[in-house]
């Protein structure tokens, strides 16, 4: 019977054994995956427990190794598989549903933001256009929108190719996130047409930022100089039209049409200027 008993014992410690030292891999791999931060100094706190806990165990068998020679016996190397079992299964849980968040966050990032200028794209411009809109007639705050479009663009495509027509947007999505408020909305409406949503900002003030917009990119290069490929440095200008909510404008639909009018007025105008729904901003 002893035999007996020392037989499972061992045979549950050294499966158990193996089973910790397998759960380290899920759960390297999980805390591989994580950011640094403070889940996952708690991982690796765990993971040294888990650690201690097989070295403990080890060194115990070691001590018990002939011990083992009643039934009474088993119940540590019983507890001990079960446990393993848990912290693997755990481990591989873990890794399974951080997997899974970080492919739905993936997921709802593409869904939402532009490939190409890494900005929100149109289908969440609409989707952000009427909360703003109904959060803004709720609580009697104002909004504006800006519609910029790039002067002449299909000049930088015929003279530098697409690639860099490619980069100038990159380039010019960069800028424009980089010079608003974070709580402003900047999206790709179109082709090379990318929409602002300035929530609790008056026309006046969306004329002041979509001014200093038009410098900013004025005075930019969008894609620098290179010497080996005999290219100049890239510059381009943009043309913005603002409107902003009123007893008129009251929708999506209509705050779209009346910033694309403005927008329309500033390239008839010439281009690289800033034309206000109704008013006339000199750019100059
Ligand atoms: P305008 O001053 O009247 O705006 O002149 P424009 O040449 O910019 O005319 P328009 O706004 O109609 O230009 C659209 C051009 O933008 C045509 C198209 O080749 C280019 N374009 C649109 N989307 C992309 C893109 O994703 N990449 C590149 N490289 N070019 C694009
Ligand atoms: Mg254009
Ligand atoms: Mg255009």
């Amino acid at each position: 019977m002893q035999n007996d008993i020392s037989f499972i014992t061992n045979i549950l410690v050294f499966v158990g054994a193996s089973l910790l030292g397998i759960s380290f891999f899920p759960i390297r791999r999980l805390i591989s995956q994580l950011s640094v931060g403070n889940i996952r100094q708690k991982w690796n706190f765990l993971s040294i427990l888990i650690f201690l806990f097989l070295f403990g165990y080890v060194i115990y068998n070691i001590i018990y190794w002939d011990r083992y020679n009643d039934y009474f016996n088993l119940i540590i190397p019983v507890v001990f598989f079960f446990s393993a079992i848990i912290v693997l299964l755990v481990g591989s849980l873990a890794l399974q549903t951080a997997t899974d968040l970080n492919q739905v966050s993936a997921l709802r990032r593409e869904n939402i933001i532009d490939p190409l200028i890494g900005i929100y794209n149109r289908r969440h411009l609409n989707l952000k256009l009427d909360e703003e809109i109904l959060r803004a007639q709720r609580y009697s705050f104002q909004l504006s929108m800006l519609l910029l479009d790039i002067d002449h663009f299909k000049n930088v495509n015929d003279t530098y190719g697409h690639y860099i027509g490619d980069l100038v947007l990159k380039s010019l999505g960069h800028l424009l996130l980089k010079n608003v408020r974070k709580t402003d909305i900047v999206a790709r409406y179109g082709g090379e047409e990318i929409a602002i949503i300035a929530p609790h900002t008056s026309v006046p003030t969306a004329a002041d930022l979509a001014e200093r917009l038009r410098q900013v990119v004025e005075t930019s290069v969008m894609v620098p100089a290179d010497e080996q490929e005999d290219r100049q440095a890239v510059s381009i200008s943009v043309s913005i039209g603002v409107a902003g909510l009123d007893q008129k404008i009251v929708d999506r639909q209509s705050l779209i049409e009346k910033t694309d009018e403005a927008l329309y007025k500033a390239k008839q105008k010439g281009r690289n200027r800033v034309v206000v729904f109704n008013r006339k901003v000199d750019s100059f």
